[in-house]
């Protein structure tokens, strides 16, 4: 298992609850979504009606879960979650809606992964809060309508790209998360360590804040693991020295990547003399999947401009040489 993975790994299971936020103020960053989901979701409660559609893209570990949760919570309504590679059949979906109660909140995570003909019942129910269900097969089959109540669903996805532009367009809120400012995520870690009921100092939480990828769930998986290693060394409050040891122990380097990143950028240095090189080549030479490359590894990496994106394939760019002490053709 990665450490600074953004995706959900089985040990962040026990805290995740305890760790989230549960009000649109105590959410910390993205502070132009919340601002917007905030008048949003006032005005809807001044109509009485419920919110409109919201679609939440970027990579994983951003706060897309917690913000759905956060909608659901200041909108006062019950938030109800399932996900796109969970849905198999239309029929699943159709049960789903139909026990929903006016203006719940239907949260689709991986929504870019929805069955085609699960994806298509959704746009009546999405646009005029109705379900077309076929009934038996052959020349016996039937189409029943069936009426929903009022819902918001709220569909997360790594990329807006991924999802076909008929279920795009039936969202009325469009919202990008971004990476987290070092200050934001500073904060994200000092809200967790009195969650978890230890101190940490300042410079402690701005190490990991810059090593966890401006991504928080990575920042509270860190602080995890440098509160056991505090805790063994007897610490009252995790210091910089401490918090700095179990970073290296852990293999996170400086700017937060890993053995793995490394193999990528490497690869593209030493292999490919920089680049430009194929994903599907890269992907061949550290062994993952296309997809995983474009949604949690490279998004941070282009980030924080060590590679970049041309039509003939990624490069690595001179601070990515500069990372590694090496130099450029251009520089040597
Ligand atoms: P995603 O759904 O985008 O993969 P999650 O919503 O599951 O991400 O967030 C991962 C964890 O990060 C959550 O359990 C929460 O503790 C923490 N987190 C995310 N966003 C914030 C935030 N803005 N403020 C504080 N904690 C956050």
């Amino acid at each position: 298992d990665r450490m600074v993975t953004g995706e959900f790994q089985a040990e962040d299971a026990s805290d995740e609850l305890s760790l989230r936020p549960t009000t649109l103020s105590q959410y910390i960053g993205q502070s132009k979504i919340k601002e917007n989901l905030g008048i949003f979701i006032q005005a809807a409660k001044m109509r009485e009606e419920p919110l409109d559609h919201v679609l939440l893209y970027g990579p994983p570990g951003l706060g897309k879960t917690t913000l759905a949760a956060i909608i659901a919570n200041e909108m006062g309504v019950e938030f109800r979650t399932t996900s796109g590679p969970s849905i198999e059949r239309s029929g699943d979906l159709a049960a789903i809606l139909s026990s929903l109660e006016p203006g719940d909140v239907l949260f689709i995570d991986e929504i870019h992964r929805l069955p085609r003909a699960v994806e298509e019942i959704l746009y009546p129910a999405m646009e005029d809060f109705f379900l077309d269900i076929v009934i038996g097969t052959g020349p016996s089959a039937r189409s029943v309508r069936i009426d929903l109540p009022p819902f918001t669903l709220v569909g997360a996805t790594t990329r807006a790209g991924l999802l076909s532009a008929p279920l795009r367009d039936r969202f009325g809120v469009l919202s990008r998360l971004e990476f987290y400012e070092a200050v934001d995520l500073c904060e994200i870690v000092k809200r967790s360590a009195d969650i978890f009921q230890t101190s940490i100092t300042k410079e402690a939480a701005i190490e990991v804040a810059r090593r966890a990828r401006g991504t928080p769930r990575i920042a509270n998986r860190l602080l995890k693991r440098i509160r056991d290693i505090s805790q063994v060394k007897e610490e009252k409050t995790i210091s910089l020295e401490t918090a700095d040891l179990a970073l290296n122990m852990l293999q996170v380097d400086d700017v937060g990547l890993d053995h793995i990143d490394h193999k990528l950028l490497k690869g593209i240095i030493e292999d490919f003399k920089g680049g430009p090189v194929g994903l599907d080549t890269i992907a061949a030479t550290i062994g993952e999947e296309p997809q995983t490359i474009e949604d949690v590894y490279e998004p941070y990496l282009l980030q924080i401009s060590f590679i970049q994106r041309t039509p003939r394939g990624r490069i690595a760019t001179p601070r990515a040489y500069n990372h590694f002490g090496l130099k450029t053709e251009a520089q040597e």
